[in-house]
């Protein structure tokens, strides 16, 4: 084959990065959308836990019996059935009861060995912490968020972005759902380690990180000044789903080149469902609330509030496309049916929408 070394392939890909006419002219700036859906598991999780799991076996030796498990119905656990399959070991996912069937059988078609225990995560994460990988002396558990090789692998992101915006003369900022924080930190990383963070030397990028209202809980710990757990998540974006974010995006998120955004489920949704059209992609809400910012004017408002119109237009703005399994054609009629004539998306959606919806 091409490789002359034992090392397993990567269980990632590098992602194209396009730029999107029908995006751009919504936002009014230039939106580039890299395009994590298409990762083998269908989301940037396959970086995450991808690396993470690629390091365990590194460190263990190549010949070494490594059994991976994870406690995530979402999906860092098809990231980690997927990469499994690429790393040849094994791997064990422990799902709580409520997971949605859809997941389930796409964790089984992996070849996963699945199993439904407890009402919460929490249960599900005990369970699997005490009765499984406690007993197995090869067992790796894979975190989906707060753990150092999983911002590596999310800061692998960046260093195609840096290469891929080159000839589009760099880009001005970036923007990302945050769920636990992991995909967030991995980008903060990121740009740290290529200078575009203050002080780094090259030109500034600024950071949106989007959460759903139910989810948020990263606006929360900075509301509150510090590290802080919502009660509950009552989204629909279930995998912006962590009731408290890792400290580590906190300490990032404190930096002023991120501006913390929270969108309500109908934008969420409603990015959703117009992305499906616009450039026929299916993603999960907790993806559609990126493009929310595109669809709304939060963009101009928010984070370039001080350039003039003839600026902003010429503005690079690159939209992680972070993909999710959890939707199908069904769910996205739903969220028209629900959420198209929300208040708020109406009033905050772009007029050409609001347009087209009367005619
Ligand atoms: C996991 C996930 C998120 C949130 O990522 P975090 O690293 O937990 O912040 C966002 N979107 C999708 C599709 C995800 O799978």
């Amino acid at each position: 084959m091409g490789s002359n070394t034992n090392l397993p392939p990567k269980p990632w890909i590098e992602t194209p990065l396009i730029r999107s006419t029908a995006l751009s002219r919504e936002a009014g700036c230039n939106i580039f959308l890299k395009l994590e859906n298409l990762q083998p598991s269908g989301s940037f999780k396959s970086r995450a836990v991808g690396n993470l799991m690629s390091k365990a076996i590194a460190r263990h030796g190549p010949s070494h019996p490594i059994h991976f498990y994870c406690s995530s119905g979402g999906n860092a656990g098809l990231a980690c059935a997927t990469a499994a399959i690429s790393l040849q070991r094994p791997a064990t996912i422990v799902v709580p009861l409520s997971t949605s069937p859809l997941m389930i059988s796409k964790l089984r078609t992996l070849g996963a060995d699945v199993k439904q225990v407890g009402n919460h995560w929490s249960e599900a994460d005990t369970y699997m912490r005490e009765e499984l990988i406690g007993g197995d002396k090869d067992g790796v558990y894979v975190p989906p968020f707060d753990h150092v090789d999983v911002w590596e692998g999310n800061g692998t992101l960046v260093d195609e972005v840096e290469r891929q915006m080159c000839g589009y003369g760099g880009y001005d900022a970036i923007v990302a759902s945050v769920g636990g924080g992991g995909l967030f930190a991995g980008i903060m990383a990121g740009l740290s380690k290529h200078g575009r963070l203050e002080g780094g030397g090259l030109k500034g990028v600024k950071v949106m990180a989007v959460e759903t209202e139910g989810a948020h809980s990263l606006a929360l710990s900075l509301e509150k000044g510090e590290l802080s757990r919502l009660g509950a998540i009552t989204s629909i974006a279930t995998s912006l789903g962590a009731t408290q974010v890792a400290n580590q995006a906190f300490e990032w998120a404190k930096r002023k080149e991120v501006t913390s955004c929270i969108f309500s489920d109908a934008e969420a949704a409603m990015g959703a469902v117009y992305f499906a059209d616009d450039e026929r992609i299916v993603v999960e809400a907790a993806c559609g609330v990126s493009l929310a910012s595109a669809y709304n004017d939060t963009l101009r408002t928010v984070l370039f509030p001080d350039v003039s119109d003839e600026e902003f237009s010429k503005l690079n703005v690159v939209i992680v496309v972070c993909g999710g399994s959890n939707i199908t054609l069904d769910m996205l009629e739903k969220y028209k049916q629900e959420y198209a004539k929300d208040e708020r998306v109406v009033q905050k959606f772009h007029s050409r929408r609001l347009a087209s919806e009367t005619l």
